[in-house]
């Protein structure tokens, strides 16, 4: 699958549209998710042009892998979720109800989320 250089998210890495940034450094960005669906919803993405975690998985480089990761944890810690728990979610495709064809991994908390999917 072609990656589109113009989803929302790319255009957010470009700098063509704001973001209220909670996180960067050389591989990651994270921002607040525009609709929030939990009182912390944050978007984490990589720099590089991946559309989905499998081919995030299959193709980036083992350091940008473990930036990746390693960002996740330290939001979680920067935003106190570590001790009540917190929920990652990354949409894929279509069946997955993916809407942006950039990898993201939401992370939700600040509440008890329920059951996994609505029933
Ligand atoms: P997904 O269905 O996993 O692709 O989720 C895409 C997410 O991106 C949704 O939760 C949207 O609310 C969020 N979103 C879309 N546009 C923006 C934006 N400009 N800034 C922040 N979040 C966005």
């Amino acid at each position: 699958m072609h990656y589109d250089e113009n989803n929302i998210f790319a255009r957010i890495l470009r700098g063509e549209i704001p973001c209220q940034k909670v996180y960067e450094d050389d591989h990651v960005l994270a921002f607040n998710d525009i609709a929030p669906k939990a009182p912390v919803h944050i978007l984490v993405i990589p720099k590089g042009a991946y559309i989905s975690i499998d081919d995030f998985g299959a193709h980036a480089p083992a350091e940008e892998i473990k930036a990746f990761y390693a960002a996740v944890a330290k939001i979680a810690a920067d935003h106190d979720l570590q001790g009540k728990g917190f929920r990652t979610i990354a949409n894929t495709g279509l069946n997955g109800g993916q809407e942006v064809p950039h990898f993201h991994v939401h992370i939700l908390g600040g509440k008890a989320l329920g059951p996994m999917l609505a029933s």
